[in-house]
């Protein structure tokens, strides 16, 4: 067995974490646990979501799921019908309004004062694949409002509380799960290899759990497929856990202290419980109670899940459990970047003489305002050479952006080409890159690439880099990675 991983599946990490150290592994199911086909999914949800407003009377039945028009990460400015992307900062760097993009004047004049701060209620982040949905409705929606042609008179703020509720709704109602429940092959990516990285660590003394918002009939039936055919001597997904908690309410589950109901019959009957035991399920219950029950404190416990806010969050920042992120979009986004990185270079080494040209100029600049003003000696070459330098350089920099302007443009269109990579907004990280390195301690494609790391590796942050470090040509740091 080697332990190199595949491209684009490291464990990447942001705070240094000794999976050694780890006691406890807590497990979110939906698109961390188990993985689904996200446009099947998302196309499904969808579909009942118009098929909802449909009965309503609004007139949404041409309207298609289009998996490209939004992406993880994206920000609906709820005030405007805006979707947004912004950088670290919460600076906006591309706006979409219904589903048109905005020009880049409409957009600064938009935007120009405006911060995006997700503590205020007109921001709504969207922290899962199961957002996708939901934003390309919302901003098919925002058009017809536009265009007059929705039955009821409401502001953008109003319609996406509908669309939410709506969604809400769906979700909760039994008619959307059962259909995946029949079907599951169609909408679950099968994933063998989950299996074996769950049973190390449960061998390797590590007790696992599963914490999931899902309900007990959906959780057995997603767990029971994607698990139970790769495991052997007839084990089932239950024996993998020590404690099942359905209907968890995240992320409230981390601040709150409801009470636990254990599921007490298959058919998920409940009853009140006292205390936790090993090997049942529950239904509800808190994070503290449960750290009660085991008996570790936060640093002793990892909890991975894929939602931004619902997994690692409060997580992090109220209980200071280790965390982990699934964020699958990773792995097309790494190989994006791998086919990009000729081009890249070329990209860098035009900026650096870009760079160059620009210091020249502002020096001859310089030296032609002493010269006319006689306000401190000037130097330099005659006026003659001084002019002819300026505009070659004025030429060179010419030709040179407007080599530049496309392969900028190609790189911020990898992936996706009206929003380009999840984890980059220009030449910054994203607001969801922001997140990932705030709250989550470290980041991954899929819960298999803890096969690589095996249950025992001490994953180490690299240095962080600061804009004042000694640089390379092309802007990579000079100072080795890893301390
Ligand atoms: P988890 O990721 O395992 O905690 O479970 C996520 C659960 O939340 C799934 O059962 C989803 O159906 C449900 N869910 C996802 N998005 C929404 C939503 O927008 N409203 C209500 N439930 C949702
Ligand atoms: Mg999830």
């Amino acid at each position: 067995m080697s332990d190199a991983h595949p491209a684009g599946r490291g464990l990447y990490c942001n705070r240094t974490l000794n999976l050694r150290a780890i006691r406890a592994i807590g497990y979110d199911m939906d698109y961390t646990l188990v993985h689904y086909r996200v446009e099947a999914w998302e196309r499904h949800a969808y579909e009942h979501l118009r098929e909802r407003f449909a009965a309503q009377g609004w007139p949404v039945d041409k309207l298609e799921f289009d998996p490209a028009m939004v992406i993880r990460g994206l920000v609906v400015d709820t005030e405007r019908g805006n979707l947004v992307k912004a950088n670290r900062f919460g600076f906006v760097k591309k706006a979409v309004h219904g589903t048109r993009p905005l020009e880049y004047e409409a957009q600064r004049a938009t935007y120009a004062r405006t911060i995006v701060d997700l503590a205020e209620p007109r921001w709504s982040f969207l922290n899962t694949l199961f957002s996708l949905s939901e934003g390309c409705f919302y901003a098919q929606l925002v058009d017809l409002l536009d265009e007059r042609a929705l039955p009821v008179v409401m502001g953008y703020a109003d319609l996406y509380r509908r669309v939410r509720e709506t969604l809400d709704a769906a979700h909760l109602e039994g008619r959307l799960k059962s259909e995946i429940v029949a079907a599951p092959e169609h909408f679950v990516l099968s994933e063998p290899e989950t299996a074996l990285a769950l049973l190390d660590q449960k061998h390797s003394g590590k007790r696992l759990m599963l914490i999931t918002n899902s309900e007990w009939t959906y959780t057995c039936a997603m767990m029971a497929h994607a698990f139970d055919p790769h495991l052997s001597h007839g084990m089932t997904w239950r024996e993998l856990f020590d404690v099942v908690i359905v209907g968890a309410r995240k992320p409230e589950f981390f601040t709150s202290h409801s009470p636990f109901f254990e599921v007490a019959t298959e058919d998920g009957l409940l009853r009140p419980t006292a205390g936790l035991r090993e090997g049942r399920a529950y239904l509800g219950g808190s994070a503290r109670e449960l750290e009660r029950h085991l008996g570790l404190s936060g640093d002793e416990i990892l909890y991975v899940g894929d939602h931004m806010f619902g997994d690692v969050h409060f997580t992090k920042s109220v209980l200071r459990w280790r965390t982990a992120l699934i964020l699958r979009e990773l792995e097309q986004e790494l190989s994006a970047l791998e086919e990009f990185r000729k081009t890249e270079g070329r990209l860098a080494e035009m900026m650096d003489e870009k760079e160059r040209l620009e210091r020249e100029q502002c020096q001859l600049r310089l030296i032609q305002q002493r010269r006319r003003t006689s306000y401190a000696p000037a130097g330099g070459p005659p006026n003659e050479e001084l002019h002819a330098r300026l505009s070659q350089v004025r030429d060179r920099l010419e030709r040179l952006d407007s080599e530049i302007a496309p392969l900028a443009k190609a790189a911020s269109e990898l992936v996706n080409p009206l929003w380009g990579l999840l984890t980059r907004a220009g030449n910054d990280k994203s607001h969801l890159a922001r997140q990932v390195e705030r709250y989550a301690d470290v980041y991954t494609s899929r819960v298999s690439n803890f096969l690589f790391a095996t249950p025992f590796l001490y994953l180490r942050a690299r240095r962080g880099s600061l804009p004042h470090d000694p640089m390379v040509p092309g802007g990579t740091p000079l100072v080795p990675a890893t301390a």
